[in-house]
């Protein structure tokens, strides 16, 4: 580990005053609970000129209802989201996917805004300076070379979020501030397949809540593979939504993380209306194989990464199709 670069940190109290400073700072970073960014500046991964903590903005710690909405604040904890008492009853999913994050003092800091902007990864960029410079650095950082799909033009780290799946599958949106107005989005569009430039936001951009439309009759449920259970990333990760009109799929959605550089929907618009078996499994198997794209970013070989999921895909669905049985 490196020490901490020099930077000046900033404090703001409201959001205005947060995105006023990072438009005028083009070399500031965010700053939530500090569990992602913090390690990988200790890491040379970044030399930021000032840190922006958002952590004393009061109105980005807040759950509340908008319109029928649920809106989380960006500055929400994952250990607050975790229990939330309407979350964990409404949308059960969210809960567990927070559940699922790093280990309980990492969730005690960690911020939902910290966890969808968190950097991709890669075992080429996640390590130390010395380690890097002797592999000549790499696409994503102070090098001009992709060492995992040597001849490309982007940068393959992946994005490794528990949180986005479990939203995306939900029809949440990304509620974004900036100085002259704020904008709404899917959150899906928050993201690119860029491992390098991941995020869509604008420079002087905050991500500042994330809205959640009523459940609608639809059961959702969030799976992980990992290599220890206790404190890991996804290797490979998959959130269900599924809404069961009696013996046919109403609407199916499925989202994965852990795979590709950005958490991606896979697309299922062709189930609808078809019952639960092992054809609408096969035909599922198929979009996620299309979707998916592990490679060599992890320690975990990519035909693990994509038989797991793969397997968790099919179980997590067969598990709310037959939860759903019983209305
Ligand atoms: C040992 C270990 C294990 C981990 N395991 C997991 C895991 O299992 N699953 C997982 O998903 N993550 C994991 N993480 C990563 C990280 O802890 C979590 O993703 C966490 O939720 C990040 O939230 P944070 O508030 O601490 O983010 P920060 O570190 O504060 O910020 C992360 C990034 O988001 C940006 N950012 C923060 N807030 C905003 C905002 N409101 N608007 C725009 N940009 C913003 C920051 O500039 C920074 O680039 C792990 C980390 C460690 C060190």
């Amino acid at each position: 580990m490196n020490l901490m670069p020099e930077f000046r940190l900033h404090r703001p109290q409201t959001l205005e005053e947060a995105v006023r400073l990072k438009t005028g700072l083009p070399g500031a970073r965010f700053v939530g609970g500090g569990t992602d960014l913090l390690v990988n500046l200790r890491r040379g991964l970044g030399e930021p000129s000032d840190l922006i903590d958002l952590g004393a903005v009061t109105e980005l710690g807040a759950v509340r209802h908008v319109e029928g909405a649920l809106w989380l604040g960006a500055g929400v904890t994952l250990a607050e989201l975790a229990q939330h008492p309407e979350i964990v009853d409404a949308y059960p999913a969210v809960a567990q996917a927070a559940r699922a994050v790093a280990g309980p003092t990492h969730r005690a800091a960690a911020t939902l805004g910290g966890n969808l902007c968190q950097d991709t990864r890669c075992i080429f960029y996640n390590q130390s300076d010395w380690w890097r410079e002797g592999n000549g650095f790499c696409l994503k950082y102070k090098g001009d070379k992709c060492h995992v799909v040597v001849k490309s033009d982007r940068c393959y780290a992946t994005y490794h979020g528990d949180l986005a799946p479990a939203l995306m599958v939900l029809d949440a949106e990304a509620v974004i501030a900036g100085t002259q107005s704020a904008r709404r989005i899917a959150l899906s569009e928050l993201y690119r397949e860029d491992g390098a430039a991941y995020l869509t936001l604008g420079a002087g951009e905050a991500l500042a809540a994330v809205v959640l439309p009523p459940p609608g009759g639809r059961r959702a449920a969030y799976a992980k593979a990992r290599v220890r259970d206790a404190v890991d990333f996804p290797l490979a990760g998959v959130a269900a939504a599924l809404r069961r009109e009696g013996d046919v799929i109403g609407e199916l959605r499925v989202a994965i993380s852990g795979t590709n550089s950005a958490p991606l929907m896979v697309p299922t618009a062709e189930l609808a209306g078809r019952p639960w078996n092992d054809e609408a499994a096969a035909a599922l198997a198929l979009a996620l194989r299309k979707t998916a794209n592990p490679l060599r970013t992890t320690v975990t070989a990519p035909k693990y990464r994509r038989r797991a999921i793969q397997g968790m895909t099919r179980r997590l669905v067969d598990g709310l199709w037959n939860d759903a049985r019983g209305g």
